[in-house]
């Protein structure tokens, strides 16, 4: 069972890490599977304003997935999120619209990470996938212009303290995920500070979910008990009283915060019984998958089931996904037939049972006769699709 449950969209291992050691250095130890790697968009279940400690954090809840690394993409398909940390004093930050700087121009031979340009930036590589989120054809000479800029592909935007030097709109502390973003236009231009050729990009938000620093992020943040979240096992606490030269009035106003379960009207009690700091937000059905599910009339009670859980946030995914787990691959459904005994099975393993002349239903051995016609139920492998988006790549 252990290995079978490996391969389902939602398994994690879990360890126990030292989290007194430097954190640069730390392997991540758990991948989010919800979506594949290459998605584009919010990821299910993490609200806008949400805040880590930690990178890896970050990477661990997929919402930007590279340890160190300011963009993730992929140089021939386009960018799915980005960091603000900081990094050139001549960007601008205006919370709903930003500069960004490509990367590159620095002679390798050096220490990358110090050393200071040396060359100027092509549009290759990150630089290069940034630009084809931009809804306009590829120009790596003078750049372009969105003719819908809506229309681009969405880059999923956290802000990191470190970007505080330079933007009021960074988060105090930790890494907040602030929303999907478009590129609006990129351009190169030379560097004022450098003299070398960068490449620039603007990016403006494009977001149901308000933005955190607006009184109405605020107030949701609020409701939602949006706190930073530490690793599981992490001593919160001696996060505050390792600070350097922090007066003790501010220590203990940190802890306090830190500790502020209390004020949490919603949240407070699933925290504490659970040991996490992650809020739960109720799980939010899109219209369009309310009226999937409403037209998906043989699995009524099963939904039924599984709607029940949407209290739990993201456990509704895990529950939706044991709920509709095919007994022959134990996972989720594929080109799902559901029986007659309102059973779901992938239309692949029913054929294969079929060809070894078993003509009963895989869960329950309900005969379904040599003359069944497998039909499979488009409405429910759309809404699969919808709350896993790629979870059927490949097979
Ligand atoms: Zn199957
Ligand atoms: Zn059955």
């Amino acid at each position: 069972m252990s290995k079978k449950k490996a391969k389902m969209p939602s398994a994690s291992t879990e360890s126990r890490r030292d989290w007194g050691r430097g954190m640069a250095c730390v392997g991540r130890t758990r991948e989010c599977t919800i979506v594949p790697s290459n998605h584009y968009g919010p990821i299910p279940g993490i609200p806008v304003g949400s805040t880590w400690r930690f990178r890896v954090q970050v990477s661990e809840a997929g919402v930007h997935r590279p340890h160190v690394g300011g963009i993730h993409g992929r140089s021939n398909d386009g960018a799915y999120s980005l960091v603000l940390a900081g990094g050139f004093a001549d960007e601008v930050d205006r919370g709903d619209e930003f500069t960004y700087t490509g990367s590159g121009g620095k002679n390798l031979a050096g220490n990358k990470r110090i050393g200071a340009p040396s060359a100027d930036q092509t549009l290759t590589n990150m630089n290069r996938a940034l630009a084809l989120n931009c809804d306009a054809p590829l120009d790596d000479k003078i750049g372009a212009e969105s003719r819908n800029w809506r229309a681009g592909k969405p880059v999923r935007v956290i802000r990191s303290f470190k970007g505080r030097k330079i933007s009021k709109y960074a988060p105090e502390e930790g890494n907040r995920y602030d929303g999907i973003y478009k590129v609006v236009k990129y351009w190169p231009e030379i560097s004022s500070s450098h003299g070398f050729l960068v490449w620039r990009y603007l990016l403006r938000r494009d977001d149901v979910e308000p933005a955190p620093w607006t009184s109405e992020g605020i107030e949701r943040s609020r409701r939602l008990c949006l706190r930073l979240q530490y690793p599981a096992g992490y001593p919160s606490d001696k996060e505050a009283k390792k600070t350097k030269g922090q007066s003790k009035k501010q220590t203990n106003e940190t802890s306090k915060r830190l500790n502020a379960d209390d004020e949490c009207p919603s949240a407070s009690k699933v925290v504490k019984a659970t040991e996490s700091a992650e809020a739960v937000e109720p799980f939010q059905l899109s219209p369009q998958q309310q009226h999937l599910i409403g037209e998906d009339h043989p699995n009524q009670k099963l939904w039924d089931e599984v709607l029940a859980s949407l209290g739990e946030g993201p456990n509704f995914l895990k529950k939706l996904e044991q709920s509709f787990m095919c007994v022959c691959c134990q996972e989720l459904v594929h080109q799902p037939v559901t029986t007659e005994c309102l059973h779901n099975v992938c239309k692949d393993c029913l054929q294969r049972s079929f060809k070894a002349h078993v003509f009963s239903c895989p869960a329950c051995r309900h005969d379904l006769g040599q003359e069944y016609v497998m039909i499979p139920n488009e409405n429910l492998q759309t809404l699969l699709d919808l709350f896993f988006p790629g979870y059927s790549k490949g097979r």
